[in-house]
């Protein structure tokens, strides 16, 4: 079943963008650059991490520079990564030892990882064209799942392109840290991203990442 038949989208598009993917013409120009400045890194839009009929969905923004784009596996090898992982391994959504490479063998057990855009954007920020350009890779991600029981945002860009895509209102659903918004079939949960800017500051702890996740797992009868 897909999650909304309001979604503004089409059932049949892709989950993943082409590595080439030229949709972004800023984010192609950034993207040719860091493959000529470091041939060796990923380099290319990053695919969604964990099994495609997952009951979880983590979304969060978008490749770091020298996390998931070097990597090419998302939240891996920067510090948002440490954070996420180690909260997946402590609440059973994944297996394994994270070790910041995407050949640490970390399993991801009823949960995936993706971002709301897929390539890196300079200094982090993607523009709002651009976020929306990529939706639709969004929006196929959740539609092809029919098992999806949960929809965790991490951050307010990513949580206002979930609404997006879910054919749902920003104001019928604001953010709000530790908020769960029932907009269709399934919820969708607030977290402020687990980014070292966030957590150095306080805005985000360790116990209120965690808080979120075991909301979660109540919710999902995990707990
Ligand atoms: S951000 Fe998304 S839509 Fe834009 S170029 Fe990358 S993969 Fe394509």
């Amino acid at each position: 079943m897909p999650i909304s038949s309001a979604a503004p989208h089409s059932q049949a598009a892709a989950t993943e963008p082409s590595p080439d993917c030229p949709l972004c013409p800023r984010l192609v120009e950034f993207r040719e650059e860091w493959r000529a400045k470091e041939p060796d890194w990923f380099n290319a839009p990053v695919p969604t991490f964990g099994p495609a009929d997952a009951s979880l969905l983590i979304v969060g923004l978008a490749p770091g520079l020298r996390g998931a784009n070097r990597t090419g596996r998302p939240f891996t090898g920067d510090f948002a990564g440490d954070l996420l992982y180690a909260t997946l391994i402590e609440f059973g959504f994944a297996q394994g030892d994270y070790r910041a490479d995407p050949n640490d063998g970390l399993v991801l057990k009823d949960a995936a990882v993706t971002n709301a855009v897929r390539c890196v954007p300079p200094q982090n920020k993607p523009a709002s064209g651009e976020i929306n350009t990529c939706r639709p890779f969004l929006s196929a991600t959740i539609d092809a799942n029919p098992r999806l029981k949960g929809i965790l945002a991490l951050g307010r860009i990513a949580h206002d392109s979930v609404v997006k895509a879910l054919g749902a209102r920003l104001r019928d659903a604001p953010f709000a840290h530790g908020a769960v918004h029932r907009l269709d079939e399934i919820p969708l949960y607030d977290s402020y991203h687990c980014s070292r800017y966030n957590t150095n500051t306080g805005v985000l702890t360790e116990e209120m990442f965690r808080a979120v996740f075991r909301r979660i797992s109540a919710d999902l009868g995990r707990s």
